[in-house]
């Protein structure tokens, strides 16, 4: 009974129950938007201080900038590795299913194009110019560059002045996980709202409109998720993926009902370290920095989305383009945000590397929030398993 009355138990229910609440109660959903937003609300609230207190405690346990060095450059070709593989996945599953639509529909889904995103606007906007304005601003890559800096410093301190500030952070990241772990115990409740409203407001006709891109799209995230993962988790990590997934699979959940890799932090944090045995500097650094830069579900996406605009545009891609795909495929992964519609945004990137028109995003937004859905739910398990493979060659 207890077992059935889990926080994970009920989640998995809370996402039917919201599935079904949002398709014959959509006006009661519509209402009970408040529940969801409350609870996105407390983890966000969590977050700054999290990412701030967690990341510090992780570089100055480490004990020296060589150790980071090693664990930063393991973390990053990981995280390249598990990208590169993502895009892949993505582009075969789009050439063998070539999805496309009548490109008409765009006017149906007229949407004013987002700004242009650059390399170099993208390489600016990691660097905080005023740390107070990244903090209140929530720019999570600005913070951890900043961070980042302050915890390799910190190192080189005389030791009672680094044990002082250790000890403080230590403090911090120990308050804010307990405060997580009450703010976990209202998944079931948040989820069930943020499902249902989203089904309630999007409705479920649109996703059968584009049946061949979501397909194609779905399918090769759940190969990605099921066989290129764990595989590579289970060869390189020496673990069983299947089991560590049942010990961490809520943060997954949160980030399904979410579509925010960032707001799912505090909770991957605290179950990849609490259940899924990964050390607590390894959660702490490797987590937050892959929430933001390693999104194997955006990468996936953004190579199947571009194939199939082009498709629909009767664009052909060849090999050559398909490339160039990939890097900015991978790239906007890199540069997306952990928020939704993230991606989205960053579509414009690749739509510009091979020629596609901007507004030709219309044609994919009406489903976007969903898929958006199943991407960041890949994007925080590739982290979740990315953290416990580092943990491995932690010394
Ligand atoms: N929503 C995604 C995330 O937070 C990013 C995206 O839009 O692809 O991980």
């Amino acid at each position: 009974m207890k077992r059935l009355l889990s926080t994970e138990t009920l989640t998995v229910a809370a996402i039917f129950a919201g599935v079904a609440a949002g398709v014959w109660l959509p006006e009661t959903m519509l209402a009970f938007k408040w529940m969801g937003d409350l609870f996105l609300m407390l983890l966000k609230m969590l977050i700054i201080p999290l990412v701030f207190a967690s990341v510090f405690v992780a570089i100055v346990s480490l004990g020296s900038g060589e150790a980071l060095k090693n664990l930063g450059l393991k973390a990053f070709g990981y995280y390249f590795l598990t990208t590169a593989l993502a895009v892949t996945t993505g582009l075969l599953v789009v050439n063998l299913i070539d999805p496309s639509t009548s490109h008409t529909l765009v006017a149906d889904h007229a949407l004013k194009p987002p700004p242009e995103q650059t390399f170099a606007s993208l390489l600016l906007s990691f660097v905080p110019a005023n740390l107070f304005a990244a903090l209140t601003q929530g720019k999570i890559v600005q913070i951890l560059v900043f961070v980042i800096f302050f915890a390799v410093a910190t190192l080189q301190l005389e030791a009672t002045k680094r044990q002082s500030l250790q000890n403080f952070f230590e403090a911090l990241n120990d308050a804010m996980a307990i405060i997580a772990g009450w703010v976990i115990k209202l998944t079931p409740l948040g989820v069930f709202s943020l499902i249902g409203y989203v089904v309630a407001k999007e409705g479920l006709q649109t996703l059968w409109d584009l049946k061949s891109y979501v397909l194609a799209v779905l399918l090769a995230l759940l190969l990605h998720a099921t066989l290129v993962l764990p595989a590579l988790a289970a060869f390189l990590g020496r673990f069983n993926p299947f089991d560590y997934f049942r010990q961490v699979r809520e943060a997954v959940l949160i980030a399904f009902s979410t579509a925010s890799s960032s707001a799912t932090l505090p909770v991957s944090i605290e179950v990849a370290s609490q259940k899924g045995g990964v050390r607590k500097e390894s959660a702490g650094f490797i987590l937050p920095l892959g929430a933001t830069v390693n999104m194997d579900g955006t990468a996936l996406y953004e190579a199947i989305a571009v194939m199939f605009i082009a498709n629909s545009y009767g664009v052909a891609l060849g090999f050559g383009q398909q490339i160039a795909i990939f890097l900015t495929a991978t790239f906007a992964s890199v540069g997306a945000a952990g928020i939704p519609g993230a991606g989205l945004v960053m579509m414009t990137m690749i739509l510009s590397a091979v020629g596609l028109p901007l507004e030709a995003i219309g044609l994919i937004a009406a489903v976007d929030r969903v898929l958006d859905m199943f991407r960041t739910a890949i994007n925080v398990w590739g982290d979740l398993l990315a953290a416990k493979v580092l943990n491995r060659f932690l010394r």
